[in-house]
């Protein structure tokens, strides 16, 4: 079992496969260039990584990016993972673009769980946010997920006078198709554009409130989010909420990027770097690795309101 020096079980690994995407939103890297050069590992090099994290103990795996569905061999990623330990939670954040071509074979593949960003139901803000012409994309994508059953949450992140509009009709989108909305607090950081402010939970709660009475109901199972439902419905919606200090107490994740840097935690600096040893396969390096990224992973994130990470979210994923 993976235990870090604050008593916290780790059993959660998120595995970002690219830090390249085919979207430019507004909250995440506007301004990269088309391509950024990466020196990724092999999937089949960080499968032994992730070999030795399921043997010390871990039951969730999270594959995002960038957009991950750029990686093309992800599918069978996912079933080598699937194959490995067939009970492990497996788990993919994606835009949502490519998702029609290959929610099936991802299903197939052993993946459980999806969850898509989508920020607007209107094509010209989807556009806005994100420089893609891509909300019929997204919604076939997520048709056909539905299609294959792979469980969906939602991901929105509510932008003061971009999408803040849209708070209610997303939540009544989601009701409708059956779907877990999850509102997230915009994290400020470097690469975003400077000129977007995000909703903080409190803002988000009030502007339900002028249409639903609603009670919060506990923390998610798999996932970061307070869970509140509709007052006399059976709907829920999860709001994900970093600034807030409880966030940390119940933390029990770590990531590793594209490049093989294991990072203990989304907000601080600090991070071990496995690449060497995962390329070269030396099996005890990464054991040490992931060994001592636990040893370090810190009680709370290095994070105080107002304050701008300088880490990239497409490159941790988020
Ligand atoms: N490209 C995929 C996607 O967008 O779902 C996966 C990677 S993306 C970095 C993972 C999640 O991080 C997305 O749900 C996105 O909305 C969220 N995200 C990115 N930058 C953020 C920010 N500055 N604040 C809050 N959430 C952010
Ligand atoms: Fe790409 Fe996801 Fe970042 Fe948007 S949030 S730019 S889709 S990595």
């Amino acid at each position: 079992m993976l235990v870090d020096s604050f008593g916290r079980t780790i059993d959660y690994i998120r595995i970002s496969v690219t830090k390249n995407c085919n979207f430019r939103c507004k909250y995440c890297m506007p301004n990269t260039p088309d391509e950024i050069a990466e020196d990724l590992i092999p999937l089949d090099k960080m499968l032994e990584f992730i070999k030795i994290a399921i043997d010390y103990g871990v039951k969730k795996i999270r594959i995002t990016g960038g957009e991950p569905l750029l990686r093309k061999d992800l599918s069978s990623f996912v079933k080598s993972i699937y194959d490995y330990k067939n009970d492990i939670e497996i788990a993919l954040t994606t835009n949502g673009y490519f998702l029609k071509r290959y929610a099936k074979e991802l299903k197939d593949s052993g993946l459980k769980r999806i969850n898509v960003s989508l920020d607007s139901l209107k094509k010209e803000k989807i556009i806005l946010i994100s420089k893609k012409d891509a909300l019929d994309c997204i919604l076939e994508g997520l048709h056909e997920a539905k299609k294959v059953n792979l469980k969906i949450k939602l991901n929105m992140v509510p932008l003061k006078g971009i999408n803040d509009d849209e708070i209610v009709p997303m939540l009544e989108f989601a009701n409708k198709e059956g779907f877990l909305l999850r509102y997230i607090e915009y994290m400020e950081n470097s690469f975003a554009s400077d000129k977007i402010k995000g909703l903080k939970s409190f803002e988000i709660l009030e502007n339900i409130q002028k249409k639903y009475n609603y009670t919060m109901i506990k923390k998610e199972v798999f996932g970061p989010a307070k869970l509140y439902k509709i007052d006399n419905t059976n709907n829920v919606f999860g709001i994900i909420a970093p600034h807030n200090d409880e966030f940390c107490t119940s933390c029990n994740r770590i990531r590793i990027t594209a490049e093989g840097i294991i990072c203990p935690c989304l907000y601080f600096q600090d991070a071990i770097d496995a690449s060497k040893a995962i390329k070269n396969n030396d099996k005890k390096a990464m054991e040490e690795s992931l060994l001592n990224a636990i040893k370090n992973k810190p009680e709370k994130n290095k994070w105080s309101d107002g304050e701008t990470s300088t880490r990239a979210f497409y490159h941790t994923g988020g």
